[in-house]
């Protein structure tokens, strides 16, 4: 359930019951899946609620619009404090964020001029759940990024992560692993992905894959825990001789890969940096000391 009668959402400057909320069913982030959004966490800390790296999203959020030609006339300052107060309104601490960014009526493909803003939030689990995931590689590649502005969180793009985790889903496994135009490991339909070999993790570049806040938390932690890595392609071959691998995400947040087509890795989950930096990065979100977590 994502709303009950009592939930409120933020639209347009006003807060709103979902149940009242209306759209237009002319607009063209319904018919072509033109439109933005951003997937962000909030986390009941030991410092109250706290939304982790809400501007780093609300950044990206604007971001994505610029590369698409949506307008963006927010401001990013009182988007944070919007979403504080929706956390508030529906009583909510530990919550997914999910602002949109969607278009006015226009059966044309022509830039719009006209945009509209929605925030809502609800209660979210890890989205890939807590166990080890079984994955496979998919059949599908992640955009060309000729064709699209792969960097943009746009609407029409989870359309190729749909068929990709349906896929997999439909094979029996928890989640698919897509490789860009170049057969190049790129990351998962939701998630980015890490793998980890003698201590040191490998985590594909930026070109065909969306820049994840997470992935970019990964790193920082790495430095942080004085953890080796290096950003490069992986062809999928490669992977056998990992130790172990692993999706990051806001919703998925750190969660470790049993296999990849079957195929087990050999370390346990505790004996790798990976389980590490899984640890470090529950520490970080809840704003726990991180040095007791890492030692
Ligand atoms: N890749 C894709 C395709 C995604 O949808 C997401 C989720 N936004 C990610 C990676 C991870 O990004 P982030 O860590 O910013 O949530």
């Amino acid at each position: 359930m994502y709303y009950t009668e009592n939930t409120t959402l933020y639209c347009n400057g006003n807060f709103l019951k979902a149940i009242e909320a209306k759209t237009d069913l002319y607009g063209q982030t319904l018919h072509y899946g033109y439109g933005v959004f951003e997937g962000i966490r909030a986390y009941n800390t030991e410092n109250g609620t706290k939304i982790f790296k809400a501007r780093e999203h609300y950044e990206r959020l604007k971001r994505s619009c610029e590369l698409v030609n949506i307008p963006f006339p927010y401001d990013l300052k009182e988007l944070e404090k919007v979403t504080y107060e929706l956390l508030l309104r529906n009583k909510l601490s530990d919550a997914y964020i999910r602002p949109l960014i969607y278009c006015d009526p226009n059966m044309s493909l022509s830039r719009p001029t006209k945009v509209n803003i929605m925030i809502c939030a609800w209660e979210w689990g890890g989205y890939l759940g807590d166990k080890m995931l079984r994955v496979c590689i998919s059949s599908f590649q992640r955009p060309n990024p000729k064709s699209v502005k792969v960097e943009a969180k746009v609407n029409g793009h989870y359309v190729n992560s749909i068929l990709a985790t349906t896929e997999a889903k439909d094979k029996g496994y928890d989640e698919g692993l897509l490789l860009d135009m170049h057969g190049n490991v790129a990351e998962a339909p939701g998630a980015n992905f890490f793998c980890e070999k003698d201590g040191k993790l490998f985590t594909p570049p930026l070109g065909n894959i969306l820049a994840g806040i997470t992935r970019a938390t990964v790193l920082e932690l790495c430095d942080e825990l004085n953890i080796p890595y290096e950003v490069k392609h992986l062809k999928p071959s490669e992977l056998r001789d990992m130790d172990t691998a692993f999706f990051c995400g806001t919703a998925a947040e750190v969660v470790g890969i049993a296999s990849i087509d079957d195929q087990k890795f050999k370390k346990s989950w505790l004996d790798t940096v990976s389980y590490k930096i899984q640890t470090a990065y529950k520490d970080r979100v809840h704003e726990r000391n991180l040095t007791a977590s890492a030692s």
